[in-house]
C-alpha cells in the first residue's frame, strides 16, 4: 500500500499537507528529518504512516502522558495498533503490553524518556525487536536554549550510537534558531535534513489589550463567547481557582487545573473538557501539554506568559479544527516587573540571561505597534508582511503622523540625562515632574514634554524601541539610550512617523464559524450524535470527529456512503462504524427540508479546512482600486489625503495576496538587492535597520512590497 492510500484507509483523506509527504518519503529512506511544524499543522502523521508503512514499531518518545494516552486513543478510533508504556500503568498492564511487543502485535509504541534509562532499560530490551523508527515529539525538550529544558530528554543523545541503522524523526512547534541547532547538536543526527514549514496559523487572531480591570474585561469577552470552548491561563494557583469559582457563580461551565489539584480531580476536570461538558478550562501552564482538543476556540491569557514560545504554543490550542479561532492577552507592566524575579534561575547566571532575554521579547510583543503575526513570525525567523488583517494592531484604525518633534524632545532628554535613567524618569522629567531630581530641574529640556500625556510618551517610547531609533539596557533596571539612529533623528535627518493617539479597537463579534451555507440545525444534531457515540466509546468527542468534519457534513449534504466517504475525517474503519448512524439524519433532514445533497461543490477532501483570515480593510481596497485604475501612489496619496508610506502599505498587502504583481511596485533589480538585505537582516524584527542599509534609494513601501512578496513565495 503507498502512502497515500494509507492516508486515506486509516485517517480519511486523500491529500497531504505542506511538506508532509516530503518528509514522509525522506523517513521511508531511512533517513533522519528534523521537522518544525506549527501546533496543528499535522505533524504526528509524518510518524504514523512510516510506522504503518515500516515493517516492525515506531517508537515514539513524548514527554507527557496525557498525550500518549490522547493519542493513543485516536489511533484505536481509526484501527491502528497502538499502546503507551508509562508509570501511570500497573505492572500487569506493562507485561502485557511488552507482550504485544515481542509478539510484533504493534505498530506504534509511545514512551516517556525516562522510561528509556535506568536498570529495566526499555533501550537494551528494544534492541532485540525490529524497531523501524524513533520519533521524538516535543524535541526542544532536549535543549538548554529552549524554553521548556528536560534532562531526562538528554538520554536520547544514545539513540544514533546504539541504533545506527533506525532513523530518527524529531519533531517541534516551537524552537528559535540556537534550539535547533541544538537539537541536531544532541541528537547527534549526521545525514539529516532539516523540514521548515511556515509557523503561521492563520486560523486564530490575536488581541492583545492593556489590563485594567481584568474581570470585567474578561467577562465582556467571555459574554460572546458564550457556546464556545476555551482555555483561561493563569499565573498562580490560587487565581486559577479563584477565577474559575467566580465564572461558574455567573453560570459559566468553568473548572480549574493546576499541578496541586489532586490526580482524580485534575484527571476529572480534563476528562469533562474534552467531552465538552466543561466548557472553560482556567489553567496555569501545566495545562494542555499535550491536550489534543480540536475545538478549542479561544485561548485566554490573563497573566503574562514567560516568553514567546510558550505564548506561541499555548495559543496555538486554540483552532486545531482549523476554524476561526483567537488568543486574547491582557497585558500589564507590573507583570513585567513580577515575572522578572520568576526568570532568574539561582546560581545560573547564562540561563538566567537567556531566560530574562526572552521575557523581554515577549513583553516587547505587546507594546509593539507592529502587527502582531509579523512579530511572532519574525521572533520564529520567518519573513512576513507587515498586514495580516486579523489582530487588533492591523484592525485598529489607527494612521501613523509625523512625530519627528515629539521624537527629537524625547531624544534630547535621553542625552541631556547622560542615558543614565528608564522610561518612567524620563518621561516625568519631560513633563516637568517635580519629582524629578533638582540638579535636573535647571536642564534645558525639563519639561517640554508637559503637552502631552505620560500615557502618550510611554506608547512613544515603546515604539522608537520597537523601531530601533531608541535603545535599552538589559538588566532588572533597564535605562534609556541613544543609538546611531538617535544621532540621525537628533539631527534632523531622519523623520520619524508614530501611532498619534490609540483609538478604540474593532473586533469581532464571536469566533462562531459563519459559514453561511451550513445547515445550523442539522449541526446540532450531528454533534448529539458524536457526543453519544464519545460516550459509549470513551473518548473525547473531538476523537470520534472534528467540528471541521461536522461543518462539512452539514454543508454539503452527502446522501450515500461514497460520498460520506469524500467527507474528510472518514477513513475505512469509521466510515463502516459509523457511516449509516450520520448518513440516516442527513436523509431525513433533507427530506423534511426539501434540499438535495451538494457534494458536486465540494473540492477535493483536505485534512482540515483552513480558513485564510487576512482579510483587506475597506481603506486597503480603496486603495487598491485607484492603483488599478492607473493611479501612482503619490496620486493615490494625494487623492485620499493620506501619506505616501500609507498607500505603500495598503498596496504592499495586495502583493501577498497575489492582486499586484511585484513588479507593479518594485524593479527587477531593486528586488534582488532589497532580498538580500532582507536575508541579511534575518533576525530583525523592524524594517528600519533593512532601510538604514539600503539607504534613500529605497523606499519603505517596497521594502514591504518585498517582504510580502517573499512570503507569498514562502506560503504558495
Ligand atoms: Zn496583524
Amino acid at each position: 500500500m503507498d502512502i497515500r492510500q494509507t492516508l486515506q484507509q486509516y485517517f480519511g483523506y486523500n491529500e497531504f499537507r505542506h511538506n508532509q509527504q516530503e518528509i514522509i518519503e525522506n523517513v521511508l529512506a531511512k533517513n533522519d528529518s528534523i521537522v518544525l511544524m506549527p501546533t496543528g499543522g499535522g505533524k504526528s502523521l509524518c510518524y504514523q504512516i512510516p510506522a504503518l508503512v515500516f515493517e516492525g514499531v515506531t517508537i515514539v518518545v513524548s514527554p507527557l502522558i496525557a498525550l500518549m494516552k490522547d493519542q493513543v486513543d485516536a489511533l484505536k478510533l481509526n484501527g491502528i495498533a497502538a499502546a503507551f508504556l508509562n508509570s501511570s500503568q500497573s505492572s500487569f498492564e506493562q507485561a502485557a503490553i511488552i507482550q504485544r511487543l515481542n509478539s510484533n502485535q504493534l505498530k506504534l509504541l509511545y514512551v516517556a524518556p525516562e522510561r528509556l534509562l535506568g536498570q529495566n532499560s526499555l533501550l537494551n530490551y528494544l534492541k532485540d525487536i525490529n524497531v523501524s523508527l524513533f520519533a521524538i515529539d516535543e524535541a526542544h525538550c532536549i535543549s538548554h536554549w529552549g524554553h521548556d529544558f528536560r534532562p531526562e530528554y538528554l538520554v536520547l543523545g544514545q539513540l544514533k550510537m546504539q541504533f545506527p541503522h533506525t532513523p530518527i524523526i524529531a519533531l517541534t512547534a516551537t524552537a528559535d534558531k540556537l534550539t535547533k541547532q541544538d537539537i541536531i547538536q544532541k541528537l547527534e543526527v549526521t545525514n539529516y535534513t532539516v523540514f521548515e514549514n511556515s509557523f503561521n496559523r492563520p486560523n486564530i487572531s490575536y488581541f492583545i489589550k492593556q489590563k485594567r480591570n481584568y474581570l470585567q474585561q474578561l467577562l465582556e469577552y467571555l459574554a460572546v463567547h458564550k457556546d464556545d470552548c476555551g482555555i483561561i491561563y493563569c499565573l498562580s494557583r490560587n487565581s486559577t481557582e479563584s477565577l474559575a469559582e467566580n465564572l461558574r457563580e455567573r453560570g459559566y461551565a468553568a473548572a480549574a487545573y493546576h499541578a496541586g489539584l489532586e490526580k482524580n480531580i485534575k484527571e476529572r476536570n480534563q476528562e469533562q473538557f474534552l467531552r465538552d461538558e466543561i466548557k472553560i478550562i482556567v489553567a496555569t501552564i501545566a495545562f494542555g501539554m499535550g491536550i489534543n482538543k480540536s475545538n478549542v476556540r479561544f485561548v485566554v491569557h490573563v497573566d503574562l506568559p514567560k516568553n514567546i514560545e510558550g505564548y506561541y504554543q499555548e495559543t496555538g490550542r486554540a483552532g486545531r479544527d482549523g476554524l476561526p479561532s483567537e488568543a486574547l492577552l491582557f497585558f500589564s507592566g507590573a507583570d513585567v516587573f513580577k515575572l522578572k524575579n520568576f526568570a532568574t534561575i539561582e546560581g545560573n547566571a547564562e540561563q538566567s540571561k537567556i531566560m530574562l532575554k526572552k521575557l523581554d521579547q515577549m513583553a516587547a510583543l505587546c507594546s509593539t505597534r507592529q502587527c502582531r503575526r509579523q512579530y511572532l513570525l519574525n521572533y520564529f525567523d520567518e519573513p512576513a508582511p507587515a498586514f495580516c488583517g486579523s489582530c487588533d494592531v492591523c484592525l485598529s484604525e489607527e494612521e501613523k503622523a509625523d512625530a519627528t518633534v515629539e521624537a527629537q524632545k524625547l531624544l534630547s532628554a535621553v542625552s541631556r540625562l547622560n542615558g543614565k535613567f528608564g522610561m518612567n524618569y524620563v518621561i516625568d522629567f519631560l513633563r516637568g515632574s517635580t519629582t524629578t531630581r533638582s540638579e535636573h530641574q535647571s536642564l534645558k529640556t525639563y519639561g517640554i514634554g508637559k503637552d502631552i500625556s505620560k500615557d502618550q510618551w510611554k506608547q512613544y517610547v515603546r515604539e522608537l524601541l520597537q523601531l530601533k531609533y531608541l535603545q535599552q539596557s538589559d538588566g532588572e533596571y533597564p535605562v534609556l539610550q541613544l543609538n546611531e539612529m538617535s544621532m540621525q533623528i537628533l539631527k534632523g535627518e531622519l523623520p520619524v512617523s508614530l501611532v498619534k493617539t490609540t483609538t478604540a479597537r474593532k473586533e469581532t463579534a464571536s469566533v462562531t464559524p459563519a459559514y453561511s451555507r451550513v445547515q445550523n440545525e442539522l449541526f446540532k444534531q450531528l454533534k448529539d450524535i458524536r457526543y453519544q457515540l464519545a460516550r459509549e466509546e470513551n473518548v473525547a468527542a473531538f476523537q470520534v470527529f472534528s467540528d471541521a468534519t461536522l461543518v462539512e457534513m452539514a454543508t454539503y449534504l452527502p446522501l450515500t456512503t461514497s460520498d460520506l466517504a469524500n467527507i474528510s475525517g472518514f477513513g475505512n474503519l469509521k466510515l463502516v462504524k459509523y457511516g449509516s448512524l450520520f448518513l440516516d439524519p442527513i436523509i431525513d433532514y433533507c427530506r423534511a427540508n426539501g434540499l438535495t445533497g451538494r457534494m458536486s461543490e465540494k473540492a477535493p477532501k483536505r485534512q482540515r479546512m483552513v480558513s485564510q483570515s487576512t482579510k483587506p480593510t475597506e481603506t486597503k481596497i480603496a486603495s487598491l482600486q485607484l492603483f488599478q485604475q492607473g493611479r501612482d501612489i503619490d496620486e493615490i496619496a494625494a487623492a485620499r489625503g493620506l501619506k505616501r508610506g500609507t498607500i505603500e502599505e495598503h498596496l504592499g498587502h495586495f502583493v501577498f495576496t497575489g492582486e499586484i504583481d511585484i513588479y507593479q511596485l518594485v524593479s527587477k533589480n531593486k528586488l534582488e538587492v532589497i532580498k538580500e538585505a532582507i536575508t541579511g537582516h534575518k533576525n530583525s524584527l523592524a524594517i528600519g535597520p533593512v532601510k538604514q542599509q539600503l539607504g534613500d534609494g529605497y523606499s519603505y513601501g517596497e521594502i514591504t512590497a518585498v517582504i510580502n512578496y517573499l512570503r507569498r513565495m514562502k506560503e504558495g
